[in-house]
């Protein structure tokens, strides 16, 4: 046993072994925000392309256990995998641009690592000892590494990103646990970058390193010394400024990446590819380079930025404020935009705004319109009366999990003639279409409780369900607690309501879809955490299609001038009509 060990054991550590594989630690500096969890997911596919097999895991600081239970105003989407994990919304970024699905094991908090360590304690696991944060809480943080690298199939290479920024009180156990680890598994098996801010000073017309030396001596401070610093700026990075950071912070010349903002995150890893990061992460892990083909992922971005014509759609939504809370569905617009070459404009849309103004209003020259997923009453006739407006005038409507309910309750009241016809989870009514399944009614805690993860759905032929699908069993994600009331279903079904995916144990209604409409499609799960660049899910590949059918019929179709004008998740005005506010 080596020293270092027989002081561990004193300390009363519980070592665990370190599987063996490459280490990256990805941490940042100056300030929160810069894409710490874009350049993780970047690095992973640039690693996963040459044949590697990677795991990546956010480490989040905050003692929530999960964000399921945390505002979408406060912390964003929440990203659901199929294991029914609810988690970081950067672990969305990690599929989209790795396609390897996420599970529990890829999003670890301290509210989780505390929670473990306080079992242990109450189980007598600790023998008498005092629990303490080192050793205690940084074992447990390195036990969830380890179990990752243990995972099937066993990774090469574990990219651990920490959410946060150096300096922060809450991740300082996270940062301690990393240099450990790197001591315990060898230092040449681990690598850590630092992703730092360069702000540029226009009065001056330079850029300024200082944040960026400060960041780093912070990180020296806990006992870190990055390999490689990854520089987010808005302007070139010149030799000089490469060569001063690369000084004063004690890497390479070549280990200072630049990773200048772009129109568009999908062309970052083509960025840092050129730049030269997988290189370098390579040669300092002892790990061989082998040729990257990233033609077909080139080629979608070539779409993005040079589209050949454009539609607007409208999202209505009660979070529409924070552009984060809706993440997955802006990013499964520009997948399906890429492949069909079109860029889609979106106004987000605050539901109480359509029932204030007015559907006319709001929706005046929109090609589709989306209700996205949301909980509680809030906006709720805003919506009704969004659904409504794309029912009647025959605009394609795509509803997800409570854009279904919203669409059955809207039809109900006014196809059906079922006045009352509302959601339990909104108020009491004669006539509950959309209810509490018996198995949810005495559940009282709130915390990862609810319908969740992926669930079969059988799709019925002749369908467009069917033929966005092309198959009759799919598997998608859910996380809701309400579903359709099967009372109702031969109501709706002969007032033209086709009930087009069901799950095959259950009985439970997975999607539903108008007859006598060009495209009115709803789904109780959500499909755009399955979405992919170079594999648009195909809900919303065929919803834009719809859209750009009905925009051309309507001569609303906007050709493109290609002046490669183009950012993320583009918005049109819709977005000021927007306000912030605090109620959920
Ligand atoms: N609030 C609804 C439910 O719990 C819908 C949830 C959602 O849209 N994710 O069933």
């Amino acid at each position: 046993m080596s020293a270092q060990r027989k002081a561990e054991k004193r300390a009363g550590s519980e070592l665990v072994k370190i599987p063996r594989a490459k280490y990256i630690f990805i941490t940042g500096g100056v300030v929160s925000s810069l894409g710490k969890g874009i350049t993780s997911a970047s690095l992973a596919l640039l690693l996963k392309s040459r044949g590697y097999k990677v795991a990546t895991l956010k480490a989040d600081p905050y003692l929530n256990v999960d964000p399921g239970t945390m505002n979408p105003f406060q912390h964003g989407e929440v990203y659901v995998t199929d294991d029914g994990a609810e988690t970081d919304l950067d672990l969305g970024h990690y599929e989209r641009f790795t396609d390897i699905s996420m599970s529990k094991l890829n999003n670890v908090t301290s509210g989780q690592i505390y929670e473990q360590v306080i079992e242990n304690e109450r189980e007598g696991r600790y023998l008498g000892g005092t629990v303490q944060v080192i050793p205690h809480v940084t074992d447990e943080i390195i036990r969830n590494i380890c179990n990752l690298a243990k995972h099937p199939p066993r990774p090469d290479i574990v990219i651990t990103e920490v959410g946060g920024t150096v300096g922060d009180i809450e991740s300082l156990p996270f940062f301690e646990a990393f240099r450990q680890f790197s001591l315990r598994a060898g230092r040449r098996n681990v690598l850590f970058i630092h992703v730092t801010l360069l702000p540029y000073i226009s009065a001056a017309d330079e850029v300024k390193t200082k944040p960026t030396q400060h960041s780093v001596n912070k990180l020296r401070e806990i006992g870190l010394q990055p390999d490689i610093i990854v520089c987010r700026t808005e302007v070139p990075v010149d030799e000089d400024v490469r060569n001063k950071i690369a000084l004063f912070c004690n890497v390479g010349p070549k280990d200072v990446i630049e990773a200048r903002t772009v129109k568009t995150i999908y062309q970052i890893p083509l960025t840092l590819e050129k730049d030269g990061l997988a290189n370098s992460v390579l040669k300092k892990l002892r790990l061989k380079d082998k040729p990257v083909d990233l033609s077909d992922w080139g080629d979608r971005v070539d779409a993005i930025h040079r589209p050949e014509q454009e539609v607007r759609l409208a999202v209505c939504g009660k979070y529409v404020g924070l552009k984060d809370a809706y993440k997955s569905i802006s990013e499964a617009f520009i997948h399906a935009g890429a492949a069909h070459r079109t860029r889609v404009n979106v106004d987000w849309v605050e539901a109480e705004d359509v029932q204030k103004l007015g559907p006319d209003k709001i929706f005046e020259g929109v090609h589709g319109i989306l209700v996205p997923g949301g909980f509680g009453n809030r906006g709720i006739e805003g919506k009704i009366a969004a659904v409504r407006y794309a029912r009647e005038q025959g605009i394609p409507y795509f509803g997800i999990c409570l854009g279904l309910q919203i669409a059955v309750i809207e039809f109900a009241r006014n196809a059906a003639g079922m006045r009352t016809a509302n959601s339990t989870e909104f108020r009491t009514t004669k006539t509950p279409v959309i209810d509490l399944m018996p198995g949810q009614r005495n559940i009282h805690r709130k915390g990862g409780t609810m319908r969740l993860g992926s669930w079969a759905c059988h799709l019925q032929r002749g369908t467009k369900a069917f033929e966005a699908y092309g198959t009759e069993l799919i598997h998608e994600r859910h996380r809701h607690r309400y579903e359709f009331n099967n009372r109702y279903k031969e109501r709706l079904e002969e007032k033209g309501m086709v009930f087009a995916g069901m799950n095959p144990d259950t009985e439970l209604v997975e999607m539903i879809e108008l007859k006598n409409h060009p495209w009115f499609v709803g789904c109780q799960f959500h499909p755009e955490l399955k979405s992919r660049l170079t594999n648009p899910h195909p809900l919303f590949y065929r919803f834009v299609e719809a859209a750009v059918r009905h925009a051309a019929e309507n001569g609303g179709l906007g050709d493109m001038v290609n002046d490669g004008d183009v950012s993320d998740a583009s918005s049109s005005d819709g977005r000021d009509k927007t306000k912030k506010t605090a109620e959920a």
